[in-house]
């Protein structure tokens, strides 16, 4: 289950878990994304792009299909099916940021 909800303390925020070590990935940059064959359902796991995550996967290599996508893709061939309105997710990111940088703000004060 790679997207969870972790709460902050203040507030759940969406996050996701990779399937091979069970830590949260924090950077996108560090996210790799596999179709994984699950009784004949495929489905996409994500996992650290870090050696030691992938060759935890590798021990499953009859169930992992040819694949091996970046989390910016992903997002891109989501957000292309489903008809994502990216302004409206460029602004609600920018919401975000400038409640945690205020929320950041508070804390330093
Ligand atoms: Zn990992």
């Amino acid at each position: 289950m790679p997207l969870v909800a972790r709460d902050t303390g203040q507030g759940h925020r969406p996050a996701i878990v990779c399937d091979a070590c069970g830590k949260d990935i924090t950077r996108a940059s560090d996210c790799s994304c596999v179709w994984f064959d699950q009784d004949g359902l495929s489905v996409l796991r994500f996992l650290h792009s870090s050696a030691r995550c992938a060759r935890i996967f590798e021990q499953h290599e009859e169930q992992v299909l040819p694949s091996n996508l970046s989390l910016t893709a992903i997002l891109g061939d989501l957000g292309s099916s489903m008809a994502i309105d990216w302004d409206a997710v460029i602004a609600q990111t920018a919401v975000v940021k400038r409640s945690l940088d205020s929320t950041h703000d508070d804390e330093e004060a």
